[in-house]
């Protein structure tokens, strides 16, 4: 590199951020990467006295640097850890920007361009939905589902509020949102369907460094969905950055678009009352709730989901303190061997809970955790199955 990075001018970041750590350690023991590796340049202080170096002392931005950036997880665990209240995840990704810029010949950089077009996402999508069946990909290696070859058709019932549908989790697991959109119309609201223009939130973009084709997302979704309904969203990857436009693209109007914007757990906890009960012949089933990061250490709204949930079955909480699970958006792509280590210690929480069945609320865990041979559904799947064991049950009754 012979970049103003390169040469360690600067990284773009906040500096009053930056000097806010005080290098207490504290955030180590909640840092999935210094877990598995117990190195420091693996830990949110390490890294930050890393970022430090290059843009305070203009430090070369060498393998070493590049290695213990690409490696976090951006999962922010270190931030709810923080008492000097640190916002690694802005500075991460003003440094992954920084380094973008640098990356002339970057796969990211053409990869996520897809992410923002419907139809070639969906084609895409079903040519590797072939390759998979034919066995000519690697889907465990790659960290990917089993791709359907037919999706199911969504259509809108009413404009209550918006279902936000996203890219990669509409392209590979419709079948979710059909879910979840029956269970919110269960509570007798009508569910409006955005158009091919919130085609993707952006999220990925964001975290890979490339900042302006999210905030061209961005600018593309919040036109996509007008008006004043709430945005429910069932991807707490997609939900925490839709919450976040307005420090995106930093005017009022993406202020007032995100206070919109709500996880569909929080929504429905508050109209649990409008659902069927549980009968007595229903089994309550045993499920342990893993919380993604995006929905427990950013959004801080991942109760709703152990609250719904708990209503229709016997909810088994972790005991690892909320550890990221290693899925990062398209960080067990990048970074199999640290994702599948860091999975493990998941993996083993989950299996000293005793569930059977483990509800996670985003794409990335149900497909991380599922390749490595669990049963993981969205929590709302699971509702919906159960409510409509229970609705068949009455109507057999009535019969
Ligand atoms: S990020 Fe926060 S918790 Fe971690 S070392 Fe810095 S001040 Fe301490
Ligand atoms: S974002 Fe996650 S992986 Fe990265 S430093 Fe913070 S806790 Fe560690």
């Amino acid at each position: 590199m012979t970049s103003d990075v390169a040469e360690g001018r600067s990284l773009g970041i906040n500096p009053e951020e930056l000097a806010s750590c005080v290098s207490c350690g504290l955030c180590l023991p909640h840092c999935p990467t210094f877990r598995v590796t117990g190195e420091e340049w693996a830990s949110p202080r390490g890294r930050i006295n890393a970022m430090r170096l290059v843009q305070d002392q203009g430090a070369a931005v060498d393998q070493a640097f590049l290695s213990s950036m690409d490696s976090c997880v951006q999962c922010r665990g270190c931030e709810p850890a923080c008492p000097s209240g640190v916002s690694f995840g802005s500075m991460m990704e003003a440094t992954q920007a920084a380094l973008i810029r640098q990356r002339r010949v970057d796969w990211r950089r053409r990869g996520f361009r897809v992410l923002g077009h419907r139809r070639l996402l969906n084609l895409l999508s079903r040519v590797l939905a072939v390759a998979q069946r034919l066995r000519l990909v690697p889907s465990k290696r790659l960290g990917l589902p089993g791709i359907p070859l037919v999706q199911e058709r969504l259509r809108a019932s009413g404009d209550d509020v918006w279902l936000f549908t996203g890219c990669v989790m509409d392209a590979w697991q419709r079948s979710t949102h059909a879910s979840v959109k029956r269970v919110v119309e269960t509570t007798g609201v009508g569910v409006a369907l955005p158009g091919a223009d919130a085609a993707c939130c952006g999220a990925l973009s964001l975290h890979a460094g490339l900042e302006d084709h999210a905030r061209a997302l961005a600018a593309r979704t919040m036109g996509a969905l007008a008006g004043s309904a709430p945005i429910l969203v069932d991807s707490a990857g997609c939900g925490a950055v839709l919450k976040d436009y307005g420090k995106l693209i930093g005017t009022a109007e993406a202020e007032a678009f995100s206070q919109r914007v709500m996880d569909v757990h929080e929504w429905l906890v508050t109209r649990l009352h409008m659902l069927p009960s549980l009968g007595e012949q229903n089994q309550e089933a045993i499920i342990a709730v893993h919380d993604p990061c995006h929905l427990r250490h950013v959004q801080r709204a991942h109760q709703p989901v152990v609250e719904v949930l708990a209503r229709y079955a016997t909810v088994v909480a972790l005991d690892d303190d909320g550890l990221c699970c290693g899925a990062g958006g398209a960080y067990a792509a990048m970074q199999p061997e640290l994702a599948a280590s860091i999975r493990e210690r998941k993996l083993e929480a989950i299996r000293r809970s005793g569930a059977g069945i483990v509800a996670s609320a985003n794409p990335g865990c149900t497909i991380h955790l599922a390749n490595a041979g669990m049963t993981v559904r969205h929590p709302l799947e699971i509702l919906d199955e159960i409510l409509e064991e229970i609705l068949d049950e009455a109507s057999e009754d009535v019969r």
